[in-house]
């Protein structure tokens, strides 16, 4: 098996630098493409950058790629576009399609490892179609908030592992599974230093995507979008998770796409979110351009796995890391340790890991664009 372990980057700067140095790859063929970018209001050194290319005769269809809307999850994401770039671009016919790539949504998450912005905000809960920041909403959450968000410093994590579980073990006996389930992953618009936080407003990062989907949707016939994300689903099979908007059954798209795990993002099959960016483009797409063909999708590259297991240890993990990022920790060591099991439930470090995961991204791109038309 060829080397991948050089798609996928070390920090936020090299890996910008490579996707803007693709833009000679993408203008080779398509003469009109350009490198655009959008520089954070609070940070002149983060950038969300986009390489857009017109088809040259005329719109047809245009294929979209985004990355990095949870920052810590755009090592994983850049490689796949790295792949994507050298392996199935080339394959596209620029006569008939667009293209529009965009590198780390939220570049300040991407240095700084971790998965909301700056102000803690879980940007895949703030693509809200004509709805306001309601802080009232998920009011379950209030049930589960200092649990999930203890207000002091992590000293002892073997103590707060046996203190999770037990806390974990009571909440679920109080609200059953599923309810636990919900309020912990819906969104929650109230504690901006809890998990899964949706801001009060529209964040910048989302009004940039926001702008480029209503151009992609004006102008082209058919859209394809595929947005890169980890940490849920088995460890060694990525899962394709459609929004819960797209009518098409599952297993029909399994089949479509000879791809073996395709899930709809409703409570049933995966979990249900509030402000989804893949929501907001079917929601778009259905108010005012629904005479086009629209596909749009997740590719969800597991981590822990999809056993009760992996389902008890992501929040663990990401109360340990969200509690010494807002509270610090007892000493450097137990703040590395909190930070590098995050690491590893967003960005693993397994070569194992990693040679599979481009495997399976392989199969998509292959069965995906294939059978939407683009190749
Ligand atoms: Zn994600």
């Amino acid at each position: 098996m060829t080397d991948i372990q050089y798609l996928f980057p070390e920090t936020y700067q090299a890996s910008r630098e490579r996707f803007r140095n693709n833009l000679s790859a993408v203008q080779a063929k398509w003469k009109n493409a350009k490198l655009f970018q959008h520089t954070l209001s609070y940070d002149n050194d983060l950038t969300i950058d986009w390489i857009y290319a017109e088809a040259e005769g005329g719109n047809e269809k245009i294929f979209m790629l985004t990355t990095g809307e949870h920052g810590v999850e755009c090592y994983v994401g850049s490689a796949m576009l790295q792949r994507f770039v050298e392996q199935y671009m080339p394959k596209l016919n620029p006569n008939k399609t667009g293209i529009l790539l965009v590198h780390a949504i939220n570049p300040w998450g991407m240095k700084n490892h971790r998965r909301g912005n700056k102000d803690n905000i879980d940007l895949n809960r703030t693509f809200i179609w004509k709805g306001g920041f309601d802080s009232a909403f998920n009011p379950d959450y209030d049930k589960i908030d200092s649990f999930l968000a203890p207000s002091a410093k992590l000293t002892n994590i073997f103590l707060n592992n046996i203190l999770y579980f037990l806390g974990l073990g009571w909440h679920v006996a109080q609200m059953g599974m599923s309810n636990f389930r919900y309020a912990l992953l819906l969104g929650q618009y109230r504690n901006p230093q809890g998990l899964y936080y949706g801001g009060k407003e529209l964040p910048e990062e989302t009004r940039v995507l926001m702008d480029l989907y209503r151009q992609a949707l004006s102008k082209y016939d058919q859209i394809l979008h595929l947005d890169m994300h980890t940490g849920y689903g088995p460890r060694y099979q990525m899962s394709l998770v459609n929004s819960a908007f797209e009518k098409g059954n599952s297993e029909e798209f399994q089949k479509r796409f000879n791809y073996p795990l395709v899930v709809a993002a409703t409570a049933d099959e995966f979990y249900a979110i509030r402000g989804d960016m893949v929501d907001y483009i079917y929601e778009m797409w259905r108010s005012d351009f629904s005479q086009k063909r629209l596909f749009s999708s997740a590719f969800e590259f597991g981590t822990l796995g999809n056993t009760l297991y992996g389902l008890f240890q992501s929040p663990r993990v990401m109360i340990h890391e969200n509690r010494a990022y807002w509270h610090g920790a007892k000493n450097e060591r137990i703040h590395k340790k909190a930070k590098l099991g995050f690491e590893e439930l967003f960005h693993p470090a397994a070569k194992n890991w990693r040679q599979k995961a481009v495997a399976d991204a392989d199969q998509a791109f292959d069965g995906i664009l294939s059978a939407e038309g683009y190749f």
